[in-house]
């Protein structure tokens, strides 16, 4: 036999850097709080991992097939959730990393559910829509054996939306014969989407903003506020904090931002945003790139578009007070340490943008009810959850010294781990 030179072996193929980024918060969480060795071990990979491989027929004749995935990283306190992405990057390390940061969310909340992520690598903009149907329909077939409203509900992520929900929903209805609105949530409201999850992520991010402002005493009437990206999340946070008094100077999308430091006048934007397709030129505002955006003074900074856009580079040139993290992971490892240092505040994306998994969680409870909410007790409700969320957590960050994330974290892991140790290890 060839010797091979040693090298480190993974013991899961999802080692990849980015699941390990997710890993090693768990093992700083974990010696933090003395975590019992036996349980950690156990929360330090996924459940169970699905790999798949789509066959779909083209609308040019041809067959192609794509990888897909579905991984339940924990389901001790009840069935996986986690939405579904259809990007060229998924793989099987990014789904592991982000079905363990939906374990730590839904625990945090408070809602009875594990963690979970799926998605199909694939360029969904090439894809026509009947392409985009078939791709749906024989993924959700070839995971079917995992999902189900008692065992796995996913719902949208990046590149899939209602259709897809409405789509996956049909597929397992007829394969099991009668129709199963909870398998999924984030479906149409017509056939049985819960009112108010739309605006759901944003109205938390909104709420979670101004339990921050009040805990951490920021001065003046109107706080002000710089919003990346100008989409679902970040355009409904940015309107209900204009609502609520707020200053929003600074906003952008893909294309780039503006910037006007006595305030944008927010619906007048929306009128604007759906007449020119993009926030820039909008009246009385002066351009702004997206990496400057990051810069403005503000009290609030709100990225809401992608990940990794506060990192080692920019970490010092912020010029905010808090930071609240719409977005799913926008700030890299490293630039958290760095604004820890400072002083500037964090508020983590698992709490954060939790609002859209609650809501979620709301779905599903209605849909197994077969009893509907109006929109105004789906925001009440929602908002009772969001603030005993934040309390905990900003009371524990304040109390223990910890940063806001790892307060978060512990909250979380501590819950699954209690939950662990009383079920005990089977056999
Ligand atoms: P969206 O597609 O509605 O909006 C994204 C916005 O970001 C758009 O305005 C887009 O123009 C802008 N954008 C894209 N690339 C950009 C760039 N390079 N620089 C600046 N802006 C850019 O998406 P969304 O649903 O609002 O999601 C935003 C983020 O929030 C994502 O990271 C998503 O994973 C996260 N998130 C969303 C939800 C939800 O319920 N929608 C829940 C949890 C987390």
């Amino acid at each position: 036999m060839v010797a091979v030179k040693s090298a480190k072996v993974p013991t899961m193929e999802c080692e990849t850097e980015h699941f390990l980024m997710a890993q090693r918060q768990l093992d700083e969480i974990a010696e933090e709080m003395g975590l019992d060795r036996e349980l950690h071990e156990r929360l330090r990979y996924p459940k169970r991992a699905l790999i798949v491989t789509v066959p779909v027929r083209m609308d040019d004749g041809t067959v192609k097939s794509f990888t897909g995935y579905r991984v339940h990283h924990d389901v001790t306190l009840g069935p996986a959730k986690g939405g579904i992405r259809f990007h060229p990057e998924v793989n099987l390390g990014e789904v592991s990393c982000l079905a363990m940061l939906m374990t730590w969310k839904c625990a945090l909340m408070g809602l009875p559910y594990g963690g979970a992520k799926g998605g199909i690598r694939c360029e969904p903009w090439k894809l026509s829509i009947g392409e985009n149907e078939r791709l749906t329909r024989r993924y959700t077939s070839e995971i079917i054996n995992l999902i189900g409203p008692d065992k796995d509900i996913p719902a949208p992520d990046m590149y899939t939306n209602e259709q897809t929900m409405a789509w996956i929903m049909d597929t397992y209805s007829i394969n099991v014969g009668h129709t199963v609105p909870s398998v999924v949530t984030g479906k149409p409201v017509s056939i049985g989407g819960s009112f108010g999850r739309t605006e759901a992520t944003g109205r938390g991010v909104a709420y979670c903003a101004r339990r921050a402002v009040s805990h951490y005493g920021i001065k003046g009437d109107s706080p002000t506020v710089v919003v990346q990206g100008f989409g679902n999340v970040g355009s409904i946070a940015a309107k209900l904090l204009h609502q609520a008094g707020y200053k929003i100077v600074g906003v952008s999308d893909v294309h780039g931002g503006i910037y006007n430091p006595k305030g944008i006048d927010i619906p007048r934007l929306f009128a604007y945003l759906s007449e020119m397709g993009k926030v820039e030129g909008f009246t009385g505002s002066t351009p702004v790139s997206n990496k400057d955006l990051l810069e403005l003074p503000c009290d609030l900074l709100i990225p809401a578009a992608l990940g990794g856009q506060i990192t080692e580079e920019n970490a010092n040139k912020l010029n905010c007070k808090i930071v609240v993290e719409g977005a799913n992971g926008p700030t890299t490892p490293e630039a958290d340490l760095m604004l820890h240092e400072r002083g500037i505040i964090v508020i983590p994306d698992i709490l954060a943008n939790a609002g859209g998994v609650t809501v979620s969680y709301f779905e599903w409870v209605q849909g197994m009810m077969h009893l509907f909410w109006s929109e105004d007790e789906v925001n009440q409700r929602l908002e009772q959850i969001m603030g005993r969320a934040c309390d905990q957590v900003l009371e524990l960050a304040t109390k223990s010294k910890l940063s806001v994330r790892m307060a978060a974290l512990r909250i979380g892991v501590s819950r699954i781990a209690e939950a662990k140790r009383l079920r005990g290890l089977y056999p």
